[in-house]
């Protein structure tokens, strides 16, 4: 069993380090927040004193919400990289934008550390279920080291690559799912519209081609799939706001590799428009609500 320092104990991260300490793991707990870190000690966790405990600890694992936290928390002056010891392996679970994931993995490396992004796929409930779906980018031999911790979080742990390539299979994936969930949107107003019945569309379409997870799985009008959000007032889920943050890393690493994205970049602006309209708080099915033309008539 490793000592771990855990940063970032947050709706994700305070989960994930429960899950850690009940694999056995000595797991040292930081966070800007007093309470969550009370919560985590209350919980098994030990607090570490600050970033300068990463001499302490064999891995340390990052759950933060930006790539500017990221990169503040591994290299600025004082903080893990100028405390912890040399091949120290640091797993970055947070979702931030590609570049910064391959930044901060190359500086890591130079310093004599070893680095894998590995950010999760799956909500609040899946961290505390330990049932995250894990994309790691990153050397093998890192990838293989990290892949044992990972499982004690997750159910699924796929090596994607080289460094920053966790990072693109998570926002390309959630470009996708944002993309088929409007798809999905527009074809059930459409098809109510035109006096189609919605569970009776969900019956043809779910068995033929038009059939995807947005469908099947979340579907974004109510009756078809009880479970889904649109059922419960498009209470989240996943929120429309963190769909928004991931369209726009989509679009940023879209930017930097010259590769067009007409769709991805249209869903983008139909969240925006969520967000504008005070929405972002709603599931990311609730774009129904934008599409039908219903969301601030409630
Ligand atoms: P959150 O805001 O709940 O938690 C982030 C935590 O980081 C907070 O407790 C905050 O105090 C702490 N923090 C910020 N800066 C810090 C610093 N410099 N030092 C120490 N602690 C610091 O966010 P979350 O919902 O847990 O999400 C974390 C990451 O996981 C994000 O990148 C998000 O995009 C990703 N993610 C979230 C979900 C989800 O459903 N919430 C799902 C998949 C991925």
């Amino acid at each position: 069993m490793s000592t771990i320092l855990f940063i970032g104990l947050g709706n994700m991260g305070s989960g994930m380090a429960a899950n850690l300490m009940k694999a056995g793991h000595d797991v040292l707990v930081h966070d800007l927040s007093k309470e969550a870190v009370a919560e985590a000690v209350r919980g098994g966790g030990r607090e570490a004193g600050g970033l300068p405990d990463a001499r302490d600890a064999d891995i340390v694992i990052t759950m933060l919400p930006a790539g500017e936290h990221v990169a503040r928390v591994y290299l600025e002056r004082d903080a893990v990289a100028s405390h912890a010891r040399e091949g120290t392996l640091f797993i970055d679970c947070s979702t931030i934008d590609v570049e910064t994931a391959r930044t901060v993995g190359m500086e890591a490396k130079a310093l004599g550390f070893r680095f894998v992004d590995a950010p999760v796929s799956g909500g609040t409930a899946a961290a505390q279920g330990g049932t995250l779906t894990f994309m790691v980018g990153g050397e093998e031999d890192d990838f293989e080291a990290a892949k044992p911790v990972l499982e004690a979080m997750g159910k699924n742990v796929f090596h994607a690559g080289g460094a920053g390539t966790g990072q693109a299979a998570k926002i390309c994936n959630n470009m996708l799912l944002g993309i088929t969930m409007i798809g999905t949107c527009e074809a059930f107003n459409l098809a109510q519209s035109l006096g189609l019945d919605p569970q009776t569309f969900f019956d043809i379409s779910s068995k033929a081609s038009g059939q995807s997870w947005s469908m099947t799985s979340y579907c974004p009008a109510p009756g078809p799939v009880p479970a889904a959000p649109s059922n419960k007032g498009y209470k989240p889920g996943f929120a429309a706001a963190m769909m928004l943050k991931d369209l726009r890393l989509a679009s940023d690493a879209a930017r930097t590799a010259r590769a067009a994205i007409p769709l991805g970049a249209q869903a983008e602006q139909l969240y925006t428009l969520m967000e504008a309209a005070e929405a972002g708080g709603l599931d990311f099915s609730g774009v129904m609500k934008l599409i039908d033309g219903s969301l601030n008539k409630d």
